[in-house]
């Protein structure tokens, strides 16, 4: 890895403002189970130069409930997420979805803000630098999508636009179902807008300064009923 500088914030707010400071050159670290991969296998051109670590910011990791229905904290662990019982009784598609992910390890370090917003798993996009040389692409920035005319096996072909990965996010998934919407925070203070408009064709939808803060799921109508299902070629981690 290359180095970096690394601040831990006491606040969104001064989270915000080191990205600010920083223009484009500083990313946010939470559990790091995405991000430290990405920077070893040096995926990226643009190497960070500082990162913003938001362990250090209290109260993120809250799972609460209200008249209006669920809100999570963006440092909540998806282990705490998915054997909450408060999350279980009403939400129980996303606690299976959050069990879902991974292995235990990952889930006991991964937080569902950034699971949110990791990067795609695209082979292309992930091809490790070290091995011949990093992959550049449309999601990069520079160069077409490989996926079109190459192993696309894995990909979204029907409707997807520009970048043909998969969104890598088992929680997405469910709290799309749930019609979750994400609270984000920036210098200029919050917005919150609809899971299904935080990702984009080649991202998401977070500004140089923006961070996520919280999940809100309105409660479900009472007839509701719920299942999270995932097609996988890994052995689960999980008893049934
Ligand atoms: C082997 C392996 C298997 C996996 N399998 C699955 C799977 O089956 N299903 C699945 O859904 N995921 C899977 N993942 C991804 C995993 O869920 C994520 O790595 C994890 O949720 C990321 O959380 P984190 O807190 O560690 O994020 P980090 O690694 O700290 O950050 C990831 C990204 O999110 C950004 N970020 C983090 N928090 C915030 C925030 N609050 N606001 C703005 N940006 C933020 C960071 O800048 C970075 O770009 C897998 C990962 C690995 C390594
Ligand atoms: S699918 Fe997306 S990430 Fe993969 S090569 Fe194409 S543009 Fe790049």
């Amino acid at each position: 890895m290359k180095p970096f500088e690394h601040y831990s914030a006491a606040s969104l707010k001064k989270a915000s403002s080191l990205l600010k400071e920083h223009g484009g050159k500083a990313r946010v670290i939470a559990g790091g189970t995405d991000l430290l991969g990405v920077l070893k296998d040096e995926i990226l051109e643009d190497y960070p130069e500082v990162l913003v670590n938001i362990k250090s910011i209290p109260g993120l990791d809250r799972i609460k409930e209200d008249s209006r229905g669920l809100r999570i904290g963006a440092l909540s662990k998806l282990a705490d997420i998915g054997s909450s019982s408060l999350v279980k009784r009403k939400y129980v598609a996303l606690s299976q979805a959050a069990e879902s992910v991974a292995s235990p390890e990952i889930r006991n370090m991964g937080t569902i803000g950034g699971n949110l917003c990791q990067d795609v798993r695209c082979w292309y996009y992930r091809y490790p630098h070290h091995m011949g040389g990093r992959m550049l692409c449309l999601r990069k920035g520079s160069g077409p999508c490989h996926a079109v005319k190459g192993d696309n096996r894995y990909h979204a072909v029907m409707g997807a636009k520009k970048c043909f990965a998969v969104c890598p996010s088992d929680t997405a998934i469910a709290l799309s179902a749930l019609q979750a919407h994400i609270e984000v925070v920036g210098e200029k203070g919050s917005r919150t807008l609809p899971v299904e408009e935080f990702f984009t064709p080649l991202g998401n939808a977070l500004g140089p300064d923006e961070l996520v803060r919280e999940i809100r799921i309105p409660v479900p109508p009472p007839m509701c009923r719920q299942a999270f299902l995932k097609f996988t070629e890994r052995i689960p981690s999980t008893s049934p």
